[in-house]
């Protein structure tokens, strides 16, 4: 019987980060503002804005935390509309939540992007954010998106947690709108345990985030922007805010980004490896009856270390069979809807209160299947994973048809 690959089993940290702990071990400095100066947190934000192209960037505690710190710093309005996709991970309309505004739920196609005619018929006057989650690293219509909200004048936050390294026009995610958040939690491509940061090209947003993550009294003064001429701006900035913000402390700690810097030079090769295996393994599941894995839209250059799957022309008693004739041979299949507490089925947010009803969303999610694909699968692996869901199917469809 084929092998599955242990998909929980995480890429070694670089050497490179041993040395850098051990010298914070032997010093105990371990807080980013103690040192006068180029802290591993700042030098972090300095080389992570530099690498994808933005001005300015904020380590935080993790990506929800850098999801409310932008809402924060948009200066939103208590009850302020957010608008977010109706798929996401429950951390979005959380962070909505805790910013003490009201997320307005649009719906998502079984391509996994938003619906645009919904977004479209949702975005009015009375929106005053939208979040754009890219979901499993599955990029919306970012053209068609930043059209509808720049004509309104409505800031757009870019949900990126899953998004580190793809393109949009070359472009790369995270850095179209507004502000880009992302998250350096061990299932994303760049594995801290914990760990998030926001990025923008707004020095007042990025002021006001910096405070307000706990850069109390004349703290900020210790970031580091990667071009110099941008600091004057930021300067300028934090004199704006001085004492007028709330501290939330939401800081990253020096050991977290020990662990981070020295995956940042691996991250290109993490994305064309993953990239590679995500559509080999595709291309095998295309070849096949029953699955559907969606294409990508023509200006995306994806990121994957996970594969989503639509099963098509099956009832609801072959899809929980397949799953199971899956877990059988050692993969485990998550269908997004079929669990009674799946934090990225929408029904499941119940501190949400009054539960709209997004019936193409629901529909995607309950035929939509997620199976992890970490970067560093070899061929085999793949091939073993193609093969074991494959049998699964084989199994179901044989024994409906007998
Ligand atoms: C992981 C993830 C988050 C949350 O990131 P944390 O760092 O764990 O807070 C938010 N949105 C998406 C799309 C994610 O995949």
């Amino acid at each position: 019987m084929t092998q599955a690959p242990d998909v929980h089993q995480a890429e070694p940290i670089p050497a490179a980060a041993r040395e850098a702990i051990e010298a914070l071990l032997q010093s105990g400095d371990l807080f980013r503002y103690t040192a006068p100066q180029d802290a591993p947190v700042a030098l972090l934000e300095s080389e992570f804005a530099e690498l994808l192209g933005a001005k300015y960037a904020l380590a935080v505690s993790s990506c929800s935390a850098a999801l409310f710190l932008s809402l924060k710093a948009l200066g939103l309005p208590r009850d302020a509309r957010v608008l977010i996709p109706g798929f996401t991970f429950a951390a979005v309309p959380s962070s909505v939540i805790h910013a003490d505004c009201v997320p307005v739920l649009c719906e998502v196609g079984d391509n996994y992007r938003i619906d645009m005619a919904d977004f479209e018929a949702r975005i009015d006057d009375n929106i005053s954010a939208v979040i754009i989650s890219h979901m499993r690293g599955h990029t919306s219509d970012m053209d068609a998106i930043m059209a509808l909200c720049d004509a309104r004048n409505i800031p757009v936050i870019e949900d990126a947690a899953h998004s580190l390294g793809t393109t949009w026009h070359g472009r790369n995610i995270g850095t179209i709108g507004k502000i880009g958040c992302f998250s350096f939690q061990s299932y994303k491509m760049i594995n801290a345990g914990e760990g998030g940061i926001l990025i923008s090209d707004d020095a007042d947003a990025v002021a006001r985030a910096v405070i307000m993550s706990g850069a109390y009294e004349h703290n900020w003064k210790k970031h580091k922007v990667p071009m110099g001429d941008n600091i004057r701006d930021l300067e300028e900035a934090f004199g704006r805010w001085q004492n007028q913000l709330p501290l939330y402390n939401l800081r990253m700690g020096n050991l977290s980004a020990a662990v981070i810097r020295p995956q940042l030079p691996e991250l290109a090769r993490r994305v064309t490896d993953g990239r590679k295996g995500h559509d080999y393994v595709a291309d095998r599941l295309n070849s096949a009856a029953n699955f559907n894995v969606p294409a990508k839209l023509a200006a995306e250059v994806r990121a994957p270390d996970s594969i989503q799957f639509n099963l098509v022309d099956l009832s609801d008693d072959e899809i929980d069979a397949f799953a199971a004739a899956a877990a059988a041979r050692g993969v485990k299949v998550q269908i997004f809807g079929r669990s009674t507490d799946n934090a990225r089925a929408f029904w499941n947010w119940q501190f949400l209160g009054d539960m709209p009803e997004l019936p193409k969303t629901r529909a995607m999610l309950m035929r939509a299947c997620d199976v992890r694909l970490p970067v560093h699968l070899s061929r085999e692996d793949y091939d073993a994973v193609a093969d074991i869901l494959l049998d699964a199917m084989n199994e179901v469809t044989r024994s409906a048809a007998a």
